[in-house]
């Protein structure tokens, strides 16, 4: 495979390992981690069927569906895209998303929606923003300043703790840096000069990531946790598999530790590298009833169409 074709491997990667890590993580959301000698590894039913994706790649899905319909990231259409979504009832809603879309819904701009519940709570910095984030690596991987930009805006429509924002910054950075080609350790350190300053306990959470013990990691949603548990997946594993194993097998908030852990070790291995029976097992509705099924050759075609988007930096 040349240059071109391992990037392609890459950023499909990306869309199709972030799908993959939710479905898998799906019934294994608000669980204790399983035993070490005892880990799940196979699609399993849960609240949805077997290989259905969650609120996380729903929303992924409005942020691509933006991406690809303006041609960049328009924080109102993307606005809309969200409030639409929950207006059509989603079964799950993070606490601090709902907050900001039940105002949204409700016909409150999105900077004004976002930035009251952000004084409301200031100390909340969940995931919610970090797990949509993909799609935004997928369309402007080639300019990191671009991406950058991007990837703040995203955040702060629903999510303006610093932490979630430079968690973001973080995520999209490494995504870029991986589908160049990059190792995983050359990846986080331009993630850390992109993102920087990281707010201090960020900063500390994923620095001492690769070295944690398994017992130590809580997985929670808080944004510090989720990546805390990607990273350390990653740097402690050999394989698409192995690693998203890992991750999801923690319990908790297993979805978002899924997606997030799929997206980087889909650009880590690329899109070769994800078992055949996860990826068919892949399902899902997008715009929820809307009758438009999702499965991994949409992902595809969809991964495609982002990374083809801003080619000039
Ligand atoms: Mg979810």
């Amino acid at each position: 495979m040349g240059e071109e074709g391992l990037e392609r491997s890459r950023w499909r990667g990306v869309a199709v390992g972030a799908a993959v890590g939710d479905a898998l993580g799906m019934p294994l959301e608000f669980g204790l981690a399983s035993h070490p000698r005892a880990l799940i590894r196979t699609m399993r039913p849960g609240r949805l069927p077997a290989g259905h994706f969650t609120d996380d790649t729903e929303l992924a899905l409005a942020v691509a569906t933006t991406l690809v319909e303006r041609g960049y990231l328009d924080p109102d259409d993307l606005a809309g895209r969200f409030a639409a979504w929950y207006a059509s009832e989603p079964p799950d809603v993070g606490i601090h998303t709902q907050a900001v879309l039940s105002r949204l819904a409700a016909g409150e701009p999105w900077d004004a929606a976002a930035e009251a519940i952000w004084r409301e709570r200031p100390e909340s910095a969940g995931n919610g923003a970090l797990m949509r984030s993909w799609p935004v690596a997928l369309a402007y991987w080639r300019d990191l300043n671009a991406l950058r930009e991007a990837s703040i805006l995203q955040c702060r429509i629903t999510h303006r703790h610093p932490e979630c924002v430079a968690a973001c910054v973080f995520l999209n950075a490494m995504l870029a840096c991986l589908i160049r080609g990059d190792s995983l350790e050359k990846a986080v350190e331009t993630a850390f000069t992109l993102a920087a300053p990281l707010p201090e306990g960020l900063a500390c959470a994923v620095r001492l990531a690769p070295r944690r013990r398994r017992e130590e990691l809580r997985n929670t949603g808080w944004v510090r946790h989720t990546l805390e548990t990607a990273l350390w997946s990653l740097f402690n594993s050999h394989s698409f598999a192995e690693a998203l194993i890992q991750a999801v097998n923690l319990g908790a908030d297993a979805d978002t530790a899924g997606a997030v852990t799929g997206a980087l070790a889909g650009a880590l291995y690329g899109v070769e590298a994800i078992p055949e029976e996860w990826r068919t097992a892949l399902r899902g509705e997008y715009p929820l009833k809307s009758g438009r099924n999702w499965g991994w050759p949409d992902f595809i075609a969809l991964a495609d169409r982002l990374a083809a988007l801003y080619v000039q930096p």
